[in-house]
């Protein structure tokens, strides 16, 4: 039995680790779970998992009568990733919340499964040098990142030419930029292919989503950024792909559930055998590649840029996202401003010394008051 820390067990991620934990019996026990808010659905995980310990971040949450110990915001965080009776953290909380946890637990040499972005977007250089000083291999629950890493098993990483993720292209896939003027939220929201949060999805149809996966690409593997490249594969059944020096290109397949990722990394080296869902390929359709337009979706080349930049230049990226994606949900910004707030505020920022976290934190808090100053009073 695999004992698992689930932190941000009520968010999307969460709640399918739940799943796959369900659908194996026998193999994982959930130690504990660490949610933000939604104190009813955390109360019904414990009871339906047995969870020994639980972290929440709102102190203002009515917690009286809780079944278990409650722990508190960070410092509960990264006590329940060092717990001796966890074999294996799930990091699924959101933003800057998953820095003291991944890194605790990496130092602790538990097994750490990431899903959480920002961790390798803002902090990726740190986290990555930490894991390789403590032999932990960071394991990725991204079908994007799963796919590579699937793929390169058993490969010589020297022999890597080149990782290509795939992009479904989002909702605006095929509209033009007067079109793409005018998306509402709603529209926005609807992702053709993934059932995900809202922030995501809206970096889904920006593609600014798909700028965070070069990034993190490239800290996971060690891949330098002009060798990761991005297609457009509107049917999501291709996850990503590897070429190697000889032209071989190996992908990995299969329908778009992110249960499958999370399975593999909680697994992980084995092939767990619990399914979720099949393609019939004979029936399958068409499986088509095409090239992004970075006229139309500049998140993507804002992103690249800014990971190849380096130092606390990400960490400005991610947080200036953060902010126009509020913005634009509230109905206070349009769609295509998204990319001039973030081009605004890389633009705007001047880069601070040295790389900690505290720096990065710092970079984090001047570009959301930057972002806020500059355009959330319009
Ligand atoms: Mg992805």
């Amino acid at each position: 039995m695999k004992r698992l820390a689930i932190l941000g067990s009520t968010g999307s991620i969460g709640r399918q680790t739940l799943e796959v934990v369900a659908a194996n019996p026998g193999r994982f026990a959930v130690h504990g779970l660490a949610a933000r808010g939604d104190v009813d659905m955390l109360r019904q995980q414990v009871a339906e998992f047995g969870a020994a310990s639980v972290v929440q971040g709102d102190p203002a949450a009515a917690m009286a009568g809780f079944p278990v110990p409650v722990l508190w915001g960070e410092e509960g965080l990264v006590a329940l990733a060092t717990a001796p009776e966890v074999d294996q953290v799930v990091v699924a909380t959101s933003g800057a919340a998953g820095f003291a946890p991944t890194l605790a637990a990496i130092r602790a040499r538990k097994e750490v499964a990431l899903a959480n972005k920002e961790v390798l977007v803002m902090a990726g250089e740190i986290v990555t040098t930490e894991a390789k000083r403590h032999g932990v291999t960071l394991r990725p629950i991204d079908s994007e990142h799963s796919a590579l890493w699937q793929c390169l098993q058993g490969e010589d990483m020297g022999a890597v030419e080149r990782l290509i993720l795939t992009a479904s292209g989002g909702p605006f896939r095929t509209w033009t930029v007067e079109q793409m003027a005018r998306v509402t939220p709603e529209e926005a929201l609807h992702h053709p292919t993934w059932r995900m949060g809202p922030k995501i999805t809206v970096d889904s149809a920006t593609l600014f989503n798909k700028g965070l996966e070069v990034i993190e690409a490239h800290w996971l593997f060690g891949v330098a950024y002009e060798r990761i490249a991005v297609v457009v594969h509107p049917q999501s059944l291709i996850h990503s792909m590897v070429e190697f020096r000889d032209g071989s290109v190996k992908a990995q397949l299969g329908f778009p559930d992110m249960r499958l990722p999370i399975q593999y990394a909680l697994g992980y080296p084995e092939r767990l055998a619990a399914r979720y869902t099949s393609v019939d390929w004979a029936a399958a359709g068409p499986v088509t590649l095409a090239p992004v337009d970075l006229e139309r979706f500049p998140c993507l080349r804002l992103a690249r840029e800014a990971g190849a930049a380096g130092g606390t230049r990400p960490a400005v990226l991610a947080a200036a996202d953060e902010v126009a994606v509020e913005l634009f949900l509230g109905g206070r910004i349009g769609f295509l401003d998204i990319p001039r707030l973030i081009g605004g505020a890389l633009e705007a920022y001047r880069p601070a010394g040295e790389l900690t976290l505290e720096a990065i934190r710092e970079a984090d808090r001047w570009a959301r008051e930057w972002a806020g100053h500059e355009w959330g009073h319009e």
